[in-house]
């Protein structure tokens, strides 16, 4: 292999591809990035934990930050006592793309088409025919990847959302200290049961410059039809939702809307594979809330040095991939993921009144324990010991549909995947 070729190919320009891509040069590896768009601006609101956006090194990218959140419930409302930040995603998405640039990383304005594994290495060949070639492959292609080979599993969950972005000119003035709201559980009025949604949840960040992003959330279904046939009731719920509560007055339109759908809980990807992957791709959501940039955050370092490990003591291809693959989704992280699958698929099935009771217990946990959980920071020892303590203390509808399924079938799914990634 000539001495500057590239011997990483990752695909995909989200924020999986360009965080990885930036950890993985400053430990020297030479890396392409592929993308059909590589400088379009992400679209996502993404916004995360204040504590782990200071942890994870995006402090200095952050384009809102609460001191508090809130959740409300049918029961009254509840402060969750930890920051919440909004990110600045074209400012940070903009800066990795210099310091990659600035590295030598080769952009290709492609799309990818087939992945082929050799003894030298892969070979990527894209929609236009042109064949790229490198060591090892990371696919960061988001979520609907079809390069990744997968665990048998039934259909995901989804988490869909219609957000809107508006200005507030009637209504209550935005004011810079207001909480946002995590979760608002409450119901949306009467017609809520003629409707043809799961549960949903309100998530409002008050952006201080009389400005409101408000999103309406399916937390996480399995669908009778397409996500996006969702979208029109989602809208129509939010927005009766506004009136309701002298928000703000709806005049003119929205300045900006986001149509959101997440894979929730989607299978693991096999840990036997050359193909790499990272991000969406690699299912590297929460299976509980959705999220997935602290994720991304939290394993890059450890990813980029296990890949720079093996491109400097390259043998050839086969078991580098196989050790890359535990340090992309470590044993002690497949178990936590396959804890949090099963508490999805408990929580998918509850009704908005089960939900919101769900929810209102979970976050009288002591502070410690939901925060682990919904980072998916502790080990996972402490996430048994944090569902074992809501078991305990929940009420008895949620106890004894907890207990069913984990005496069943997925029960033992659930343990027959502790030992890691299907291989
Ligand atoms: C509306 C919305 C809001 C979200 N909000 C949050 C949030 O607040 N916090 C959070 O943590 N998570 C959030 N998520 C979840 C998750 O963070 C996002 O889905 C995230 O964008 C996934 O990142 P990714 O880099 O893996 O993939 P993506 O962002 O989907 O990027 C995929 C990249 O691959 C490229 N690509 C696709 N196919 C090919 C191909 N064949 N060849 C080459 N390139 C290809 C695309 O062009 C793109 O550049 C949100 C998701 C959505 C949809």
């Amino acid at each position: 292999m000539p001495a500057d070729a590239t011997q990483l190919w990752i695909v995909g320009a989200g924020p999986a591809a360009l965080a990885l891509a930036d950890s993985c040069v400053a430990r020297g590896v030479r890396v392409g990035i592929l993308a059909p768009d590589p400088r379009a601006a992400w679209i996502p609101n993404y916004a995360l934990w204040l504590d782990d956006a200071i942890e994870l090194g995006v402090e200095g990218f952050l384009a809102r930050r609460w001191a508090r959140a809130e959740a409300r419930f049918a029961g009254g409302p509840r402060v969750l006592d930890r920051g919440y930040a909004l990110l600045d995603a074209r400012r940070w998405q903009l800066e990795l793309l210099a310091r990659c640039e600035a590295a030598g990383v080769r952009i290709e304005t492609n799309r990818l088409a087939e992945i082929s594994h050799d003894d030298e290495g892969v070979e990527l060949r894209c929609e236009d025919t042109t064949c790229l070639r490198a060591r090892l492959v990371v696919d960061a292609s988001g979520h609907a990847s079809p390069f990744v080979a997968r665990e048998p599993g039934g259909a995901p969950y989804y988490q869909v959302a219609w957000g809107e972005l508006w200005a507030v000119e009637g209504g209550h003035p935005v004011h810079r200290e207001d909480p946002m709201t995590f979760m608002d559980w409450t119901s949306s009025g009467p017609r809520e049961a003629a409707e043809e949604l799961p549960p949903t949840f309100l998530y409002a960040m008050p952006l201080g410059d009389d400005r409101l992003f408000v999103e309406e959330t399916v937390l996480a279904a399995r669908l009778g039809r397409a996500p996006a046939d969702y979208f029109p009731a989602l809208r129509a719920r939010l927005h009766r939702r506004l009136e309701r509560s002298g928000a703000l007055t709806l005049a003119g339109r929205p300045q900006e809307v986001e149509r959101c759908v997440i894979p929730m809980g989607a299978p693991l990807p096999r840990g036997d594979q050359r193909t790499l992957a990272y991000g969406g791709a690699a299912s590297m959501v929460h299976p509980a809330t959705g999220y997935l940039l602290t994720n991304v955050l939290r394993r890059r370092e450890r990813v980029a040095d296990a890949i720079a490990r093996e491109l400097a003591d390259w043998v050839g291809p086969g078991g580098p991939s196989r050790r890359i693959w535990q340090a992309i989704w470590t044993p002690e992280e497949v178990r936590a993921w396959r804890l949090y699958s099963f508490g999805l698929e408990v929580i998918a099935e509850l009704d908005r009144a089960g939900t919101d009771r769900f929810f209102a217990e979970f976050f009288d946990l002591p502070e410690h324990c939901w925060r682990g959980f919904v980072s998916a920071s502790g080990p996972t020892t402490e996430l048994m010991a944090t569902m074992l303590r809501y078991y305990a203390s929940t009420s008895r509808p949620i106890r004894g549909r907890l207990s069913s399924a984990l005496l069943g079938r997925r029960g033992l799914r659930m343990l027959r995947g502790f030992a890691g990634l299907e291989r």
